[in-house]
């Protein structure tokens, strides 16, 4: 399989493939740009049909990365790894001390924390082994302490990356009254669609599980939708927080919204979507943008964790929304286009 010519290769610094006979350890890690500072970013565990459908995927999130830490500022670079297997039954402890030696022997030029398949308790293991792992330390919270799981950091800042969108688009501060369908209520969403709801906005929400749906509903006193109806509603803002590639040539003309502003990774089905969302006067908040509050509190954690310096941290995806918005807007052209533009300006050298 040719590697280098992969268009996903995209000038990648280091691939490393890592295996180990005694666990079934078949890992591979990719460090796309280090320019800013070690690469950052999660570790996917997956049953993936093919090698190269690994490779494939390790290549174009290590480079999703890079652009989601220069976009919010921080000192990191890009990078992420997928261990091929099922972690529901393939997941072991000698599998996972196998992946943190690999990771030992980087010497910190990567840094992993958990993904979809990996968790914070995965994490604390591997720690025993490597200094190079995030997302493990206890913070805390206005009313006492939370676990190393981003997933509260990236609610809040989807939550203000929605006001920023509202701001720009509906010339709004307040959510008071503001129509909002929130598609997937697990960690991030419902989280966010609490804050949505003490804001005063009125959610419709929907989920593939149907006790997360009813337990989110009940919570939240929400309307539930089936998961094919969430796209067509009649609201301000559609909040992708489920799944990627949720725009797409099926999704994008029944949507009624005037925002698209969610944490899901990779919304857009392709690129042209962008472009397509542009033309029927959708505003679209660059996923990779509004949802760094997960990536900004792993990088606090190793910087000496501080409450306020976090929360101000997350907050700037505010700015850094509106700096989109006003340059695509300018310029005309689709935001996804101008965050790529912006987040180059910041790590290329
Ligand atoms: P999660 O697994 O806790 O929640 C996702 C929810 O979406 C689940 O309840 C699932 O049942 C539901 N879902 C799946 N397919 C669906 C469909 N077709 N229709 C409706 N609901 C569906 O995941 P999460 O941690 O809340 O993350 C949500 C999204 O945000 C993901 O795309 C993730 O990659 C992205 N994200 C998460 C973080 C984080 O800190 N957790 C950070 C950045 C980005």
């Amino acid at each position: 399989m040719a590697v280098f010519s992969l268009s996903d290769f995209a000038d990648h610094e280091q691939v490393v493939f890592c295996s180990d006979d005694k666990s079934g350890l078949k890992a591979i890690i990719a460090v796309h740009n280090s320019n800013l500072g070690p690469a950052l970013g999660g570790c996917r565990m997956w049953p993936y049909a093919s090698e190269e459908e690994a490779v494939r995927d390790v290549l174009r999130l290590s480079r999703g990365m890079t652009y989601k830490s220069a976009m919010a500022n921080l000192k990191l670079g890009g990078g992420k790894s997928v261990i091929i297997g099922n972690p529901r039954t393939e997941k072991t402890p000698a599998l996972l001390a196998a992946f943190a030696r690999a990771l030992e022997n980087l010497n910190g030029r990567y840094i992993a924390a958990e993904d979809s398949g990996t968790s914070v308790e995965d994490m604390k293991y591997m720690a025993q082994f490597t200094s190079h792992v995030s997302g493990i330390v206890d913070k805390p919270t206005d009313g006492g302490t939370r676990s190393g799981d981003p997933s509260p950091a990236t609610a809040y800042g989807t939550f203000v990356g929605i006001k920023a969108a509202v701001k720009a688009k509906l010339g709004r501060d307040s959510l008071d009254g503001l129509r909002v369908a929130v598609q997937g209520v697990g960690h991030v969403g419902l989280d966010l669609a609490q804050q949505l709801k003490a804001a005063g906005a009125k959610l419709w929400i929907t989920d593939i599980h149907r006790e997360s749906l009813a337990e989110a509903a009940k919570v939240l006193g929400a309307t539930v939708v089936a998961p094919d109806e969430i796209f067509g509603l009649d609201v301000d803002v559609f909040a992708p927080c489920a799944l990627g590639a949720i725009l797409n040539d099926q999704t994008i003309p029944q949507l009624k919204a005037s925002i698209v502003a969610g944490a899901s990774n990779n919304q857009l089905g392709e690129s042209r979507h962008g472009l397509e969302l542009m033309k029927r006067g959708i505003l679209y908040a660059p996923d990779y943008v509004i949802n760094a509050g997960g990536i900004i509190d792993v990088y606090h954690e190793r910087i000496g964790f501080d409450r306020s310096a976090l929360v101000g941290h997350v907050e700037g995806i505010y700015d850094n929304l509106m700096e989109v918005f006003e340059r695509a807007l300018k310029e005309a052209r689709p935001t996804g286009e101008v965050a790529d533009a912006i987040a180059e300006e910041r790590f290329m050298r």
